[in-house]
């Protein structure tokens, strides 16, 4: 404990470029559909290389307000977000909406509130009381850490707005409704369907990249996604990775129900899931160039034996 504690501090001291007055470096904002803009956020985790930026935050103009979805990963990030916002219309932000718990998504919530003070912060109520209990101050901790202290500065600024599966909200001229779950990605989950027909899915669904499910199941992760694919958005934007159509939707939902499925037949044929991994991976080969593939279809094996042990 104490050596982490020292080399935390080894790290806030060396790194270069830190600065709690920084601004991660501009990403280009992308006009997804009529008035709605996403930075499209590298792909892979939070580094020192990226200075700990790689969500995809999104902003909609509705009317003579603006809202805003899951604006980065700390305070330098948000402030990249706020500059972007910036540029695309003059208004202020009034709301913002936070997918769920990690913190590579919300952290940046800080930089809004210096921008635009009044701002409201809405989220699942399972995020709000697992921030306040210990995730946030966690979420702070790791992110400096994965950057090697250029997060410095960042505080939570977490959500006082609790939703609830359905949730419709007018805010200026547009509707934003949310769908709701607990055991699909983080237990924290809400997808943002505005009605201009663009879906913020957070990280319930990825493009081109495998994500954890550590915290979700695989059937939570599919009815999440089947409610997603109801609403028959004209465009999505997923949690990482490019935005695109319902597309996405699909690949998403079939690599984890192909995974589940192949599992399940090895699992009753008395496999384990070292045996198993081989035939698994082959019928998930359309996936095999997601990013993190490799580094996580073995858990994802493990945690679909768990789940159905558990049927
Ligand atoms: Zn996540």
């Amino acid at each position: 404990m104490r050596i982490t504690a020292l080399l935390l501090t080894a790290c806030f001291t060396l790194s270069a470029h830190a600065g709690p007055q920084d601004t991660v470096k501009p990403h280009p904002a992308k006009e997804v559909a009529p008035g709605t803009w996403v930075i499209t956020g590298p792909l892979g985790e939070p580094s020192v290389q990226n200075q700990g930026f790689m969500n995809n935050p999104g902003w909609i103009i509705a009317g003579d307000q603006v809202v805003v979805i899951d604006p980065g990963s700390s305070v330098q990030a948000g402030r990249m977000v706020v500059n972007a916002i910036k540029k695309t219309t003059g208004l202020p932000v009034t709301t913002v909406y936070n997918t769920h718990i990690h913190g590579d998504h919300w952290l940046g919530n800080q930089a809004i509130l210096d921008a635009w003070p009044k701002a409201v912060l809405i989220a699942h109520p399972d995020m709000i009381a697992q921030a306040k209990a210990s995730e946030a101050e966690m979420w702070v901790r790791l992110m400096g850490q994965m950057t090697q202290g250029y997060t410095e500065g960042t505080r939570a600024a977490i959500p006082t707005v609790a939703t609830y599966d359905g949730m419709t909200s007018k805010i200026g001229t547009r509707v934003f409704k949310v769908l709701s779950s607990n055991d699909a990605h983080s237990k924290t989950d809400i997808m943002i369907e505005v009605d201009n027909g663009v879906l913020f899915t957070g990280d319930n669904v990825l493009n081109g990249r495998v994500g954890r499910l550590d915290d979700g199941t695989f059937k939570g992760k599919i009815r999440a996604i089947d409610s997603g694919l109801a609403m028959q958005p004209k465009v999505v934007v997923p949690g990482h990775g490019k935005s695109g159509g319902v597309a996405i939707l699909q690949a998403q939902r079939n690599y984890f129900q192909t995974l589940y499925d192949a599992v399940k037949v090895e699992y009753n044929a008395g496999k384990s899931d070292f045996e198993m991994k081989p035939v698994v991976v082959k019928k998930l080969a359309a996936y095999k160039k997601w990013n993190g593939f490799d580094a996580t279809v073995g858990k994802h094996i493990s945690l679909a034996i768990l789940e159905i042990e558990q049927e």
